[in-house]
């Protein structure tokens, strides 16, 4: 059978399908670019929701498309991106939490941890295929290893793990809310250099009143003394942070308090997002009470505020020596000069600015070179290689 991918969505869709991919070809069928030879069929023959996905092997081999019912390697990921060097890699699916806005539980259900060995294993690979930078996701890493009892290893577990099983340069850790910081889980960010000073914690918002409306955990008081523990006990640390704008209630002075917050709390990364009603949520069955127009504005307010402060918080790394991950050499259209583009640690893939760096020689992507940051812009910095 010959199989063409198309993979829509987020790097934790990237994750599901480069798995369910690596299971087929286990199974003898054979990727190819070239879409159209893979849909020898042109009617469709089966909708699978995310759920049924284990239904997809039988269903193949039912209809003859499958040579090979059994797979010969299980488990093994296909590379489906473009940067072999930097990967994700998925520790647990679903969420236990219950935001107002959010359908990702309805879709995605309970949240499931997938077993550490497994995930050991497939670093491994990863690794075998390239990577120099692996990237955990999941609706909430805090959370894992909460679903499989007393006892079962939790994030701390499997990062030690994942250190001491691949020599994988690079862990970073996306989306890890406030409740699921650790003693044991910062001190261990802290002093293990492997893992790159950087947390994803999505606040949403820091109204108080908002973030009970939104069912969120956290109060402000609570974030605050979190995001205080954390710059004091990781050295050099970028958190990264998501605020949604205009849900349902939200009045000025709640705005205002937002903004207060973010210039007090300085994150170095800010995504935001205006609110659109989810069906089947809480959120959809309040009035959708924040005109458009002002939920625009709203986004746009705090995107310049943020706009401000990481131009700030990156002002304070140029002249330092980093070392930067080379990913692409580049073109025409980047920085004047710039031999490549590449990343420092305090910047991720696809979410965060670049590093602009000169003088790079003939280096490929996913090495690394030491460099000096020579200036810092609102979100990218130059550097320059050492030689
Ligand atoms: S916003 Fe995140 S934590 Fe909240 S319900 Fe959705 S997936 Fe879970």
């Amino acid at each position: 059978m010959k199989l063409g991918v198309i993979s829509l969505g987020c790097d934790k869709a990237t994750v599901d399908s480069e798995r369910l991919v690596g299971d087929l070809v286990g199974h003898g069928a054979v990727v190819t670019p070239d879409l159209p030879q893979a849909q020898e069929i042109p009617e469709v023959d089966l909708f699978l929701g995310f759920s049924d996905l284990h239904h997809l092997v039988p269903a193949l081999a039912e209809r003859g498309l499958i040579d090979d019912p059994v797979a010969v390697h299980p488990g093994v990921r296909q590379f489906l991106g473009d940067q072999v060097h930097v990967r994700y890699l998925k520790i647990s699916e679903g969420c236990d939490h219950t935001c107002a806005f959010c359908a990702i539980p309805l879709m995605r259900g309970k949240h499931r941890s997938e077993p550490l060995e497994r995930l050991v294993r497939e670093a491994q690979q990863l690794e075998a295929q390239g990577a120099k930078e692996i990237n955990l996701v999941a609706q909430d890493l805090g959370h894992y290893g909460r679903d499989a009892g007393r006892g079962a290893p939790a994030l701390p577990d499997l990062l030690e793990a994942l250190l001491a099983r691949t020599g994988v340069p690079w862990y970073r850790l996306l989306y890890v809310y406030s409740a699921g910081l650790t003693d044991r889980l910062v001190e261990l960010i802290a002093r293990e250099p492997r893992i790159v000073p950087y947390l994803d914690i999505p606040i949403q918002h820091a109204s108080d009143r908002m973030l009970e409306r939104m069912r969120r955990p956290e109060r402000r008081d609570t974030l605050r003394a979190k995001l205080a523990w954390l710059r004091d006990t990781i050295p050099d640390l970028a958190i990264r942070t998501t605020c949604l704008l205009g849900f349902p209630g939200e009045t000025d002075e709640d705005f205002g308090q937002l903004l207060e917050f973010l210039e007090e709390a300085q994150f170095d990364r800010l995504g935001a997002f205006a609110y659109s009603p989810q069906e089947g949520t809480r959120g959809a069955a309040y009035p959708d009470d924040v005109p458009e127009g002002v939920k625009r504005d709203r986004l746009e307010e705090v995107l310049e505020v943020q706009r401000a402060i990481s131009a700030e918080r990156l002002a304070r790394f140029v002249g330092r020596d980093v070392s930067v991950l080379v990913d692409r050499v580049a073109d025409p259209d980047d920085a004047a000069g710039s031999t490549h583009v590449g990343r420092v640690p305090w910047q991720a893939d696809d979410v965060d600015g670049v590093t602009y760096l000169a003088q790079g020689g003939w280096a490929r992507p996913g090495t690394f070179l030491a460099a000096r940051v020579t200036a810092s812009e609102d979100y990218d910095f130059k550097a320059v290689a050492l030689t």
